[in-house]
């Protein structure tokens, strides 16, 4: 494997505001008064918004999975994928076949 420089994954962190790619991946995000966004955290079961968005920061975290990081980590988590491809995916570049096609 081709290892990253920081170039892309740096540009990939920024390609996309981590609120934009969280909403996208249907959870939906509620601004608290002067505090982070917060949305159902879609890695554990819950009922009440826990976790925490900071689009300033392009941070996330959830308490209670203790998961978090940056916006490539998110899409690593939620795809399933690999850091090289959330980093792919951020920057727009096709993801590669899925299901077969
Ligand atoms: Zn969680």
């Amino acid at each position: 494997m081709t290892p990253l420089t920081d170039a892309p994954v740096a540009e990939a962190r920024h390609a996309r505001p981590i609120e934009d790619v969280v909403t996208e991946a249907s959870m939906a995000l509620w601004r608290t008064a002067g505090g982070p966004l917060k949305g159902l955290c879609p890695f554990h079961d819950e009922q009440a918004p826990s976790l925490p968005v900071r689009p300033e920061r392009g941070l996330w975290y959830c308490f209670m999975c203790c998961d978090g990081g940056d916006v490539v980590k998110f899409v690593e988590r939620i795809r399933g994928v690999t850091f090289p491809e959330a980093v792919a995916i951020l920057a727009g570049q096709p993801e590669g076949s899925e299901e077969g096609q």
